[in-house]
């Protein structure tokens, strides 16, 4: 009893942080940087929400469950919760959220099924594979959502539905033949999304300027994602009753109703404005560690862990495409002390090593000049490098470097074998070292990590 109450508390915990990644990416969301706000009524927008992703990716994989009512849990036993309801389950009533004990007794043939992230995040990624194939500005938004923006290629696609239909069929063929996703497209992100709630499972929605008011008047104002029950409250307070009534209000209406600028977006997100979309392309990837005395005390153990973080953020700059120009490193020490050096690089970098090896001479230029022993010592309490200041590969000048293009090739070669065979089939001889590798140096928290850390 002691034991499932144990169980029933991390399983309540994981689904509070699955809560908490929404949370996170909603307030992401909101966010409005330079690239915001772009005003086009063209439906270019697309959003992708795989359907009962972590069910599907479980029936995918295991034949017997397909056609069933499965419901994923953290933990099957009786006070479990089920985070991910199949279809097949939700059509007999099963919601996410809902305990075991409950579930199984509105569906008595429910097929609990514990969590496997590692499968989850495996899918994910070859499905995000899949998309870029499309446009290249794809920005998960969950790991089982994507917002494509394909405002650059207006002039290769007169129509997104055909291409949305590429899409689901690319998924089942290339990816899992049970795996369905409902996709939604419109001129701004907060609309497509919308638009993928519509129809659900394996739908295809487009709003546009033409059926925008038909869609909206079907709809009450707890159906807008993000509109709260206490948000609701508000805008009805403020005369606001209906999505329509938001459209058509004026902006100062709206924000004096939400007491804050979030009024005006909710102005925008219903006249195709994109108020939403953060073009979430890297203005800095980083890595960063802190040390157990074990580790810090062997200098290997340090050096080698500098390496695998050179070697993860190439990976991460090869498969965004770009180089950096800028490199920052940083190194704590129990004291409290930090050494940090800044470093813009005289000619764009992507390889790892070429990284470690800058690292490494201005490490030692500094450890020379201050007559100082080696900067990484048993002291060391955490260690960080940061790229940043990014150019499309495309632009880095080939000409200026005699065997950079046969370079870049292979290295790009090389991360199309990790993503297809995995990561640690194939290394450069450099990056061999007897020390156990640092997989999880980068954590999980953001999705645009995953195609690294997945295998
Ligand atoms: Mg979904």
């Amino acid at each position: 009893m002691l034991l499932q109450h144990f169980y029933d508390v991390i399983g309540i915990f994981m689904l509070y942080n699955l809560y908490l990644v929404s949370i996170t990416y909603l307030f992401f969301q909101v966010k409005p940087n330079k690239y915001s706000f772009r005003n086009s009524s063209e439906p270019y927008t697309m959003f992708v929400d795989m359907n009962s992703f972590f069910a599907s990716c479980e029936q995918q994989d295991n034949y017997y469950l397909r056609n069933r009512p499965v419901g994923v849990c953290v933990y099957t036993g009786k006070y479990g919760c089920v985070i991910s309801p199949s279809i097949e389950a939700k059509k007999h009533g099963i919601k996410t959220g809902m305990r075991l004990n409950e579930a199984m007794e509105l569906c008595p043939e429910l097929v609990p099924v514990e969590t496997h992230p590692d499968r989850y995040r495996s899918y994910h990624v070859k499905i995000m594979n899949v998309l870029r194939k499309y446009s290249q500005e794809v920005t998960p938004k969950s790991i089982d959502e994507a917002v494509i923006d394909f405002n650059s290629y207006k002039f290769i696609y007169k129509d997104l539905k055909p291409v949305a239909l590429k899409i689901k069929n690319d998924i089942r063929s290339e990816v899992g033949d049970w795996l369905k996703c409902s996709i939604g497209i419109a001129p701004n992100s907060f609309l497509a999304k919308l638009a993928s709630e519509l129809e659900k499972p394996d739908g295809l929605t487009v709003i546009n300027e033409q059926n925008i008011d038909t869609i909206l008047e079907k709809l009450s104002l707890t159906d807008l994602p993000g509109i709260s029950k206490g948000m609701e409250t508000r805008f009805v307070r403020a005369g606001i009753k209906t999505p329509l009534d938001i459209r058509y209000a004026s902006p100062q209406k709206l924000k004096e109703a939400c007491k804050s600028i979030v009024g005006i977006h909710w102005h925008y997100r219903l006249n195709f404005v994109e108020a939403d979309f953060v073009n979430e392309t890297y203005k800095s990837m980083s890595v960063m560690r802190q040390l157990s005395k074990e580790q810090r005390s062997h200098q290997e153990t340090l050096h080698n862990l500098l390496l695998s973080f050179c070697m993860k953020l190439e990976g991460r700059m090869v498969r965004s495409d770009v180089h950096c120009q800028h490199v920052y490193t940083h190194i704590s020490y129990e004291n409290g002390t930090q050494w940090k050096d800044n470093y813009k690089l005289a000619t764009p970098l992507q390889d790892g090593i070429d990284l470690l090896h800058i690292i490494k001479h201005r490490m030692n230029a500094f450890e020379k000049k201050h007559s100082i022993p080696s900067l990484l010592n048993a002291a060391t309490t955490a260690i960080g490098i940061v790229v940043s200041d990014f150019i499309s590969s495309q632009c880095v000048q080939y000409s200026l470097f005699y065997d950079r293009e046969k370079k870049d090739e292979l290295r790009k070669t090389i991360y199309k074998i990790k993503d297809k065979y995995g990561n640690q089939k194939i290394k450069k001889a450099s990056e061999i070292t007897d020390e156990p590798t640092f997989k999880d140096a980068i954590g999980f928290g953001s999705v645009k990590d995953l195609h690294i850390d997945s295998d």
